[in-house]
């Protein structure tokens, strides 16, 4: 069939999980669909992540489930030690996080990305080193201002920039309104594998501090997590890369176990992460053509570990809105199917409650009571309902 209508064009802000998954299904439902990154290319590596529940069945649509299933992980033990480093309990991480051993996948952030990347750059245009500097929606499409210096139109624009979105901002302002600061504040890096770990991770706890290692592989590096409590956000450090090792470094300065090592790996690397542990809580996820998808519009935060699944699942969600609408009825429709599932799934975690994170000494006591009482032999989890909440529609590609 010759096609009569020209192809609807869109503009997608981010190429990390939402962004290139968005592309994906765009291109498939006949949009012309462009991606610009801020970053020089896509940013491989990075902590491991989970699929689970309705975001498996996206991916398993998108043709890439066998691929996730050879990077996949396979975490096979989680160890949980006092302030002495003296063990807890070891345990099944499973069962701990909801997830169904055998369905869900858990990959490095970067493979999934890499994936995701790879299942559209041949259909889709990516401009990367670039970003949008401003968007006017006063004319009959948003005429888009590139850093760059290029001016284009776009029928529909996307932000699947991450938790600290700038097209969330060009459409309702600062971030401070909508972030929901759930008293948590962590670093996150690489350093050696020095300690003999494969395949498990170990969590160091005294209340409202946590340290854990995390080793994906076999291989000679180990992801290293600080975590702390803290009632009040440390806007200072949010902007400056030596304030936040201070921090860290003061909070964890009298802490026994690994820590001390951990302390100087972190001066020493080159990729350190450091951020609030918050949601972003939306009353609209669009204004006029534009639509926000992923972390910009309803970061559930890693305590929940489903930020890649709802990214996942609300591309999808948000592409078979539009395939067949405007985009007035389609982010209508976007946001009427999809906000109980967002909803339910931030709520999996609320302020300072984190099971992995006790803030104090009577709630670490109950919470390794607790771990000690299963003795390791942990039933088979039945897995989270709430990662599962969703039905996707049937995909009508063009
Ligand atoms: C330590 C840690 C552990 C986590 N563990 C899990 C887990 O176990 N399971 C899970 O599901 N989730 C986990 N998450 C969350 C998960 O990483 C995010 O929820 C997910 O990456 C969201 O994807 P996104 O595409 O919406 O945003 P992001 O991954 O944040 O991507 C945003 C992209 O936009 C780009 N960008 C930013 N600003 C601009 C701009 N102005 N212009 C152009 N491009 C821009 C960025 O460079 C980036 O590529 C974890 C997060 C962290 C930090």
């Amino acid at each position: 069939m010759t096609r009569t209508t020209p192809r609807r064009t869109a503009l997608i802000s981010g190429a990390s999980i939402a962004g290139p998954a968005l592309a994906y299904w765009l291109n498939r439902y006949g949009f012309a669909v462009t991606v610009v990154e801020k970053a020089g290319a896509l940013r491989d590596g990075g902590y491991p992540i989970d699929v689970r529940g309705t975001a498996l069945a996206v991916v398993r649509r998108m043709g890439i489930l066998p691929r996730l299933r050879d990077a996949h992980i396979d975490l096979r033990r989680l160890t949980f030690l006092d302030g002495d480093g003296g063990e807890v309990a070891s345990v099944d991480p499973h069962a701990l996080t909801g997830g169904v051993a055998g369905q869900d996948v858990e990959v490095r952030r970067g493979d999934l990305t890499d994936a995701l990347h790879t299942a559209v750059r041949d259909d889709v245009e990516f401009l990367f080193n670039d970003s949008i500097a401003r968007l006017d929606q006063s004319g009959h499409g948003v005429d888009v201002t590139f850093h760059g210096g290029a001016t284009r139109t776009f029928d529909m624009v996307f932000g699947a920039d991450g938790l600290h979105s700038r097209t969330r901002e060009f459409l309702f302002g600062p971030e401070e309104r909508f972030h929901r600061y759930l008293g948590y504040c962590f670093a996150g890096f690489t350093m050696s594998n020095t300690f003999g770990l494969s395949h498990e991770a170990v969590l160091w706890n005294t209340p409202g501090r946590a340290a854990a290692l995390y080793a994906v592989g076999d291989n000679d590096e180990v992801h290293a997590f600080l975590n702390f409590a803290r009632p009040e956000q440390p806007f200072d450090a949010f902007r400056n890369p030596r304030a936040q090792r201070a921090l860290v470094a003061e909070v964890f300065a009298d802490a026994g176990w690994e820590v001390p090592g951990m302390l100087a790996a972190m001066n020493d690397a080159d990729d350190l992460f450091f951020d609030a542990v918050s949601q972003i809580r939306l009353p609209r996820w669009s204004s006029g053509r534009v639509a926000l998808v992923g972390d910009a519009a309803y970061a559930p935060s890693f305590l929940t570990g489903q930020g890649s699944s709802l990214a996942l699942v609300g591309a999808y969600m948000l592409a078979a809105s539009v395939a067949d609408r405007d985009h007035e009825a389609g982010f209508a429709a976007y946001e009427r199917d999809t906000r109980a599932f967002v909803t339910l799934n931030q709520d999996q975690v609320g302020e300072g409650d984190a099971a992995l994170f006790p803030t104090t000494a009577q709630a670490l006591e109950q919470r390794n009571d607790m771990l000690r009482g299963l003795g390791g032999a942990m039933p088979a989890a039945a897995g989270r309902p709430a990662h599962s909440a969703l039905t996707l529609p049937a995909t009508r590609p063009r």
